[in-house]
């Protein structure tokens, strides 16, 4: 909660006026400090039915349904169901009258339900968790290796680049991508670039002139973007 609010501040953002925050599931790097947000402000929290189920965190509940957008002045946000080892993991298609954006992280495999939220995107912000072999070969134990690699975990740099390559080809004009939900112990941001631009290069997607990629750090907040 307090790197939170650090990291709120240093964008200029107050953290206790935000009016509406969405949850993509309940695992605790994705719900910290959302207690005490709530209650010290008036922040109408969004989720799934089953999500709200397995936090105790909240009372007041706002419940997304998958596909059914929901409308945030001029944004329309659509909660898509992904392939993750909770409730009712969800990512989203955030959009406007000019622009669309997808937030996809936490999802051990490319679901299908994403396949048509996928044309002309201007906006992608995609997990690129681990570099195979890193992970393969690091320190984890055999369990969470073999859950992270699962259809249930989490995507790897080289699942993040088909995916994108898939997303460039359906689009107009180079998208933005910042590759995010990066494993501290299992990736490194430079590896990150380079296994998923390998991967692109290997579907003729060149970074730089057909996509422009940059990664999310962990430690520090990316700067405000618009697009
Ligand atoms: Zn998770
Ligand atoms: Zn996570």
């Amino acid at each position: 909660m307090r790197e939170l609010t650090k990291r709120s501040q240093a964008m200029g953002i107050d953290l206790f006026e935000v009016t509406d925050c969405i949850i993509t599931h309940e695992h605790i790097d994705h719900i910290k400090g959302i207690k005490t947000l709530v209650k010290h402000s008036d922040l109408k929290v969004w989720a799934a039915e089953k999500t709200f189920e397995a936090m105790e965190e909240v009372e007041q509940k706002n419940v997304l349904i998958p596909h059914q957008p929901v409308v945030f002045g001029e944004t329309k946000i659509t909660p898509i169901p992904i392939s993750h080892d909770a409730k009712s993991p969800l990512g989203f298609l955030v959009e406007d009258e000019n622009k669309k954006a997808l937030v996809l992280t936490d999802t051990g495999k490319r679901p299908e339900s994403v396949d048509k939220y996928l044309v002309d995107l201007d906006l992608v912000i995609l997990e690129a968790n681990h570099n195979l072999k890193m992970l393969q070969t690091g320190p984890y134990p055999f369990l969470l290796k073999k859950r992270i690699m699962s259809n249930y975990g989490h995507l790897s740099n080289q699942d993040s680049g088909a995916i994108l390559a898939d997303i460039v080809q359906k689009s107009i004009k180079p998208p933005l991508c910042f590759l995010a939900h990066l494993s501290e112990e299992n990736n490194r941001p430079q590896i990150a670039l380079l296994d998923v631009g390998q991967a692109l290069k290997e579907k003729g997607v060149l970074p730089g002139r057909d996509i422009s990629l940059q990664v999310a750090s962990q430690y520090k907040p990316s700067k405000l973007i618009s697009i």
